[in-house]
């Protein structure tokens, strides 16, 4: 295998690297300790303000992340991760679509009674 610090071979069961010193962190280990921002605060963002059913799949998606980690699926976390953050933007952009759409609606009404 490969030094992650400095790229030199390295004897499979080595623990410092002998070119570099480095501590050598074992594949699969580095992959465990792969931090995958589960998105879980922008679904709920996006659940409160924005569009309550995409928010709803963005919290799923998103609370499937840490188990999916943990069960050492760092590629099925990814994906869940980027899934539950792709649902909460589409709430968040819609619901913000729908706002700009109930205020003019309000200012025409407003407008419209104005006229009368
Ligand atoms: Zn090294």
């Amino acid at each position: 295998m490969f030094c992650q610090n400095c790229g030199a071979e390295i004897n499979d069961n080595a623990v410092v690297c002998v070119k570099c010193g480095c501590a050598v962190v074992k594949k699969e280990q580095a992959q465990l300790e792969t931090k995958v921002s589960n998105n879980l605060a922008l679904a709920i963002f996006s659940t409160i303000c924005c569009c309550i059913p995409t928010g709803i799949v963005s919290i799923i998606y998103a609370t499937k992340v840490d188990g999916l980690l943990k069960s050492g699926d760092v590629n099925g976390a990814k994906d869940a991760a980027k899934k539950a953050s792709m649902w909460a933007w589409i709430g968040i952009i819609s619901g913000a679509i729908f706002g700009v759409i109930y205020i003019l609606l309000a200012i025409i009404g407003e407008a419209a009674n104005n006229m009368q």
